[in-house]
């Protein structure tokens, strides 16, 4: 009943020129997929990019939103101007921007609550460092990066709502989680947001998995009955592979 979501990031990578022949390329190799495809871009190939998927089944979307409408806010890009060059979804939260940038719980929340009052679709992304892991906290991290995310949030902002489970050892590192490991911590997510919203939208909401997914172990992380759709980086960079990774279906387990 929910249907798989495969997102591509493709961070600060492209130029306006790369980002249209990768776009191009990838149109055609994922025109009969099954699941919903998304790529999210660098805000200055967005315009780009929407333009050249015009029409076809992929959608586009940022990489981060200002939590204002609009003002002194230097080098912040606001949920307006992304809607206007035509995103539609838009990373919040990601690993990269928590370690580099400062990105809290607290700012995140701010940012996904922005996009969703402007009609983008937030992909929220939570997950644990590897000493966490090897701490048994896990559970405990992803816990309140959910919590913190959706604070003060109503139930019924929430429709158009995915949260991406990426563990930080996982992310570019080519070391991927086993399917069980992103199935339990994937449940798990569920679970928590499940006890703030209850059953019915846990069961209806998409849960990610990101971290080192590629072609050949798609198809394996996408039978977990919770993992419903992956968020790409470096796999996401060449149209053949993050297209092979679109259509896991088919693909030996
Ligand atoms: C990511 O950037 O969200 C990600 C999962 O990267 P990679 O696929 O390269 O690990």
């Amino acid at each position: 009943m929910r249907r798989p979501i495969i997102a591509g990031n493709w961070k600060m990578n492209n130029t306006r020129t790369d980002a249209k022949a990768l776009i191009t390329a990838l149109v055609p190799l994922v025109a009969d997929a099954e699941p919903e495809v998304v790529v999210c871009v660098p805000f200055t190939a967005v315009e780009t990019v929407a333009a050249a998927a015009k029409g076809t089944n992929i959608a586009v979307g940022a990489q981060n939103v200002a939590w204002a409408d609009k003002g002194a806010f230097t080098g912040e890009i606001s949920a307006a101007m992304l809607k206007d060059v035509g995103a539609e979804y838009v990373i919040i939260g990601h690993s990269e921007r928590r370690q580099y940038f400062g990105e809290t719980d607290a700012t995140v929340n701010l940012r996904a609550v922005q996009a969703i009052k402007n009609g983008l679709k937030p992909i929220i992304c939570v997950g644990e460092t590897l000493d966490e892991r090897e701490d048994g906290e896990t559970e405990r991290v992803v816990s309140s990066q959910v919590r913190g995310a959706f604070e003060g949030i109503a139930e019924g902002m929430l429709a158009n709502v995915v949260i991406a489970y990426e563990p930080v050892w996982a992310i570019g590192t080519g070391k991927t989680a086993t399917a069980e490991q992103a199935q339990e911590t994937v449940a798990y997510i569920r679970k928590v947001f499940a006890s703030l919203y209850g059953a019915a939208l846990a069961q209806k909401t998409r849960v990610q998995y990101g971290g080192s997914m590629n072609p050949a172990n798609a198809a394996e992380l996408m039978s977990k009955p919770d993992v419903d759709g992956g968020l790409i980086g470096g796999a996401s960079l060449r149209a053949e592979e993050f297209a092979k990774v679109v259509n896991y279906k088919g693909a030996a387990i």
